[in-house]
Formats: C-alpha cells, sequence, structure tokens
C-alpha cells in the first residue's frame, strides 16, 4: 500500500488520512498552539495564511507597520541609544543578540549556496500577501569557501537526455537572460552576470551515437534548439579539432554557455535580502521533532515526524539557538545527506521507507586553467569529449579550463579539497591532446576543486517533501548541474510548498520516494 501510494505520487498526508490519521491535513500555516500539528502530508502552505509557530514570542506580522528588518534596526538603535547614556564606556549593560538567529522562522532554509536563495527567492516572490512567511537563511560559511556554486565553473546547457532536466535549464536561462528584471534592487546597480553564449559541444563514439540521437529527438521536443553534426561538418566548422573515434556530435545553438556563478549568488543574496528574508551565520547542528506512529490497513508500521524547532550553532562559539519553525528546507549541497541524517532520514530497517537514505555525498571535482597561445579562438564551444574530458575557454587570452570526472572506482578522498596535479596529467591532457593536437603544448596555470553535491543514485535532483519527514522539504543532489538549474528549482520547491504541487514543471520523478521505490530518474548527459 505504501509502494502504490508513493508511485501514485500520493504524499502520505493521503496516506495517513487513508490509515486513519487524525487531522484533516491542515496547513501548516495554521498553528497548533503548543500539542504540535495535527494530520500530515505534504502540506502546503496557504501563503496568504498568517503565519505563527508554536508557542509565544515576537511575530513579525504584528509589529504594525514596520517589515523584519525594519523592527531589528528599530530595536538595535534603543539598545545603543540606552548604551551610550549609561555609565561604563564599553561594557555592555544588554546582551547583544542581534547575532542570534531569531526564535521563529515559517521556514528555516538549511544552507546559503544557489539552490537555498533560489528557494527563498521563489518563496517571497510568489506569497500572496507580502510579509506573509518568514524565511530564515541559515549558512555557516559566510566565504562560501567549499560550496560548491562558487567553485563551478558556471555552465548551462540543455543538452540532457531527461525532459525535466532540459525544461529546468530552459526556465533558468530566460531567468538568466532577464536577470535584472528578476533580481533588480532599487538604487542597487544592475547585475552583470557576465553571460558568455557559446553552444556546447558532445561528441560521441560509434558506440553512443544512438543515444545521442534519442537524446537530440527529447531535446528539440521539449523546444531546445541543437542540431547533429558529422565528423566532416565538425572538421569543417572546427579546423583544430582531431575527429579520429568521432561518430556523432550534437551542438548547443542557442541558450547555452557560461556566466559567473558568484554574481549570481550576490544577486540572489541582496534581492532576498531586500525582500525581507533573514540571514544568520551559523551551523545547523540539531533538529527536534514529534513522531506520530501508524498502521497501514495491511500491517506495515510507519512513523511520521514533524520536525519543531531547528538548533543553530553560532559561529566561534558553543552557543545555539533554538529556532521554531514549520518547514525546513534541505539545501546543504554537498552535506545534504547528514543534514537528513540529522533528522533520522534513513535511520531505520534497510529496505523499508525509514531506512531510506538520502543518497546525496561530497564528490571532489578537479578543475585545470591552462594557457595555450595555439589553442582554438573565439570560435571554441564547451566541448566534452568521448572520453568524458571536456573543455571551453576561459576569457580572450588563450586561456582554457576543463577537467574530467573520475572513475567510479578512482574517486579520490573527499576529505580535503587539495588537487590532484598527476590527475591532469594522466588522465586529463591525454585526452585534450588527442582531440585538438595544439594543446599538446599547454602550461597548466592554476587549478581548483570543489565538491560535486553527488547524488548515488542517479545523479539527478531531489526536490520536494520527504514521505515521513514530513516538513522537511529538498532541494538538493543536482551533481553537477544545479547551479543552472537553481532559478528553475527554487521554484518548483516553493510551488510544492506554497500549493501543494509542482505547478511550472513537473518534478515529480525527481522526489525522494524513488529511491525507496527503486525508480531512477537516469540522466544520460552527466559531465
Ligand atoms: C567543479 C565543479 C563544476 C561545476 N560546474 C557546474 C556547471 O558548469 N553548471 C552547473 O549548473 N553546475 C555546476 N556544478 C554544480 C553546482 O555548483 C552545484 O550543483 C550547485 O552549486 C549546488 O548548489 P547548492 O546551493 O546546493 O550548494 P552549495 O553552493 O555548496 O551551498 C550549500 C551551502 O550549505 C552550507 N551548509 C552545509 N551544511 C550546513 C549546515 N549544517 N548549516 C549551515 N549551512 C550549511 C554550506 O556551507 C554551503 O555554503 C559544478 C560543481 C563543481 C564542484
Amino acid at each position: 500500500m505504501l509502494r502504490r501510494a508513493l508511485r501514485l505520487g500520493l504524499g502520505p498526508g493521503l496516506l495517513g488520512r487513508g490509515l486513519g490519521a487524525h487531522g484533516e491535513g491542515s496547513t501548516l500555516g495554521k498553528a497548533e498552539g503548543s500539542g504540535g500539528y495535527r494530520g500530515s502530508g505534504v502540506f502546503p502552505i496557504s501563503s496568504d495564511v498568517t503565519f505563527r509557530t508554536r508557542g509565544p514570542g515576537p511575530r513579525w506580522e504584528d509589529s504594525g507597520s514596520l517589515g523584519a528588518g525594519d523592527w531589528h534596526g528599530k530595536v538595535s538603535e534603543i539598545k545603543k541609544k540606552i548604551q551610550s547614556v549609561l555609565p561604563g564606556g564599553a561594557w555592555s549593560p544588554l546582551c547583544d543578540t542581534s547575532h542570534l538567529p531569531p526564535e521563529h522562522s515559517d521556514v528555516v532554509i538549511v544552507g546559503g549556496g544557489v539552490l537555498g536563495l533560489s528557494v527563498a527567492y521563489w518563496l517571497k516572490r510568489l506569497e500572496k500577501r507580502q510579509g506573509a512567511i518568514r524565511v530564515l537563511v541559515v549558512e555557516r560559511d559566510h566565504t562560501y569557501s567549499q560550496a560548491s556554486t562558487v567553485l563551478s565553473v558556471g555552465g548551462i546547457r540543455q543538452q540532457f537526455s531527461l525532459p525535466e532536466n532540459i525544461q529546468l535549464s530552459l526556465f533558468s536561462v530566460e531567468f538568466l537572460r532577464n536577470i535584472n528584471e528578476y533580481l533588480a534592487v532599487v538604487d542597487d546597480p544592475p547585475l552583470d552576470l557576465q553571460f558568455n553564449p557559446s553552444g556546447y559541444l558532445f561528441l560521441a563514439s560509434e558506440e553512443g551515437a544512438t543515444i545521442m540521437e534519442n537524446n537530440v529527438k527529447v531535446q528539440r521536443q521539449e523546444g531546445a534548439k541543437v542540431c547533429l553534426m558529422s565528423p566532416e561538418q565538425l572538421r569543417k566548422k572546427f579546423p583544430w579539432m582531431n575527429t579520429e573515434g568521432v561518430a556523432l556530435a550534437s551542438y548547443g545553438l542557442e541558450n547555452e554557455g557560461w556566466f559567473d556563478p558568484w554574481c549570481l549568488l550576490q544577486g540572489l543574496r541582496r534581492k532576498v535580502q531586500s525582500m525581507g528574508v533573514l540571514f544568520c551565520h551559523g551551523e545547523v547542528t540539531r533538529f527536534v521533532s514529534s513522531s506520530n506512529h501508524m498502521e497501514t490497513a495491511i500491517g506495515e508500521k510507519v512513523t511520521l515526524k514533524r520536525i519543531h524547532e531547528v538548533h543553530v550553532k553560532v559561529d566561534h562559539s558553543q552557543e545555539y539557538q533554538p529556532v521554531e519553525c514549520a518547514i525546513v528546507v534541505n539545501a546543504a549541497g554537498a552535506w545534504s545527506g547528514r543534514i537528513a541524517e540529522l533528522a533520522g532520514i534513513g535511520k531505520g530497517p534497510s529496505g523499508t521507507l525509514q531506512g531510506t537514505k538520502l543518497p546525496v555525498e561530497p564528490r571532489k571535482r578537479y578543475v585545470y586553467l591552462w594557457h595555450c597561445p595555439q589553442g582554438p579562438g573565439l570560435e571554441a564551444p564547451l566541448v566534452t569529449d568521448p572520453s568524458g574530458a571536456y573543455f571551453r575557454r576561459e576569457g580572450l587570452g588563450n586561456n582554457y579550463l576543463g577537467g574530467c570526472s573520475p572513475a567510479e572506482e578512482e574517486e579520490p578522498d573527499p576529505g580535503n579539497l587539495e588537487v590532484d596535479h598527476d590527475f591532469f596529467q594522466e588522465k586529463v591532457w591525454p585526452h585534450l591532446a588527442q582531440r585538438v593536437p595544439a594543446f599538446e603544448t599547454l602550461k597548466v596555470r592554476r587549478a581548483w576543486a570543489g565538491y560535486y553535491d553527488y547524488n548515488t543514485f542517479d545523479q539527478n535532483g531531489v526536490v520536494g517533501p520527504h514521505p515521513l519527514v514530513v516538513n522537511m522539504y529538498f532541494a538538493t543532489g543536482f551533481s553537477g548541474h544545479g547551479l543552472q538549474q537553481a532559478p528553475a528549482v527554487g521554484r518548483a520547491v516553493a510551488e510544492m510548498m506554497l500549493e501543494g504541487h509542482f505547478q511550472t514543471i513537473n518534478l515529480s520523478p525527481f522526489l525522494f520516494s524513488r529511491f525507496y521505490l527503486g525508480e531512477k530518474a537516469q540522466e544520460h548527459c552527466i559531465i
């Protein structure tokens, strides 16, 4: 019954009712006093409902005409005034809590990378009454030193095999093209994404040619502009390329290229702050939840959980602040598997839904930057070789960047972000030099490593609610294509929260339940 309900796309909300769960599928927005929330399942936030979490405490929406930001500003002004008239110089008679997160928030987003910020943006953008939803983003590293977003290579393409991935990237490219309509902030300068339009060029061997043809069919059906090229056509268009071993190529004619990820991240951050989203510099270390044990008609035991409190450990201190909330978004990127574990996800007998883990883990990927005076010019696309090696131009001075994902059995230790220079020498360069003979003489100038938010099950994103921890939503696991899909994924997750279903793009194949059901959303075009 559980499997059947999940296959039908019914959240445990409906399941729960079928099980005779108490409650009527209330919305999370309706506070339940101190007794916790009744009902269960995919509870949409009704965005025109006034939000309140359990217990007493400040309610931002009650603060007259002041927004949350204004309110905190006023409090800190008053504190400063009191301080200035009291004796005692630098000694602070009031406990300064400005660094602490608020005690209540309707939504707590774990992770302030591009995916977390995009969810925050769409929640605020789609809320029906301004200020109706209080959103807190918790980010443990404000320098983003290890965040995938800023260590990525900034590419966007529509050459995927799954219709959902193509649609996500088509939506995102429209967002990026009109970034200053979406992310404009009054009195702030416009964003310059440094968008570099350039097609991706996928090369296929004889073995991969049929799959490529099928992929291109799907891409075109979804509205992407992609053409197929023969080796002869390739030689004419890109005379610097050696086409040995290439049977077919697919080339993006529109809406592909690369951009500055840092600019997108900062643009989103600036915008969501202007929309009233709060940020907190701290680490989520614990969830406090309640459980509800149930039995299905055929005797299967199911435990539904609801998170009530998120503990945020404040930076450089042993202090933590409990934040009461209605919904938690797991947007912790490569570390989201750990956040799921903290919520008890995967802690159950194997083979059960309860024992099914979020299969997302950090996988180290190297990016090398090299110079080659004789290398291809401005017309060079982003080339992916049948071997898996890829490269693209970086700027205008005959600089290039690229890399290659290692074989599964050769995955490097993700314990640090050190670069393995031998990997370039042995696994990347030979393929590059074979494909572009000019690269025989390239000189590596620098390199870095970053983490893919790698979904070991099918290398695709995980979105929407967890079927058992009913108020944890995912926006993670995009395994190397999360940056470009973030604008669309944030919208999908916000729609699911606000309306209870996907509206713009149906991402049902990316729900968590597929891990339990064993239904892969296998993407063939992973770089
Ligand atoms: C080398 C490389 C190249 C890539 N190239 C591309 C590309 O060309 N195109 C593309 O679309 N994608 C690319 N990607 C993938 C893309 O970068 C990611 O899919 C995307 O950035 C994921 O965004 P995120 O917000 O989930 O993760 P992140 O940017 O990693 O953000 C997650 C944040 O969560 C925070 N966090 C974690 N745990 C906690 C906690 N307990 N408490 C508080 N905060 C926490 C982290 O500090 C981090 O800042 C690439 C990735 C790499 C590594």
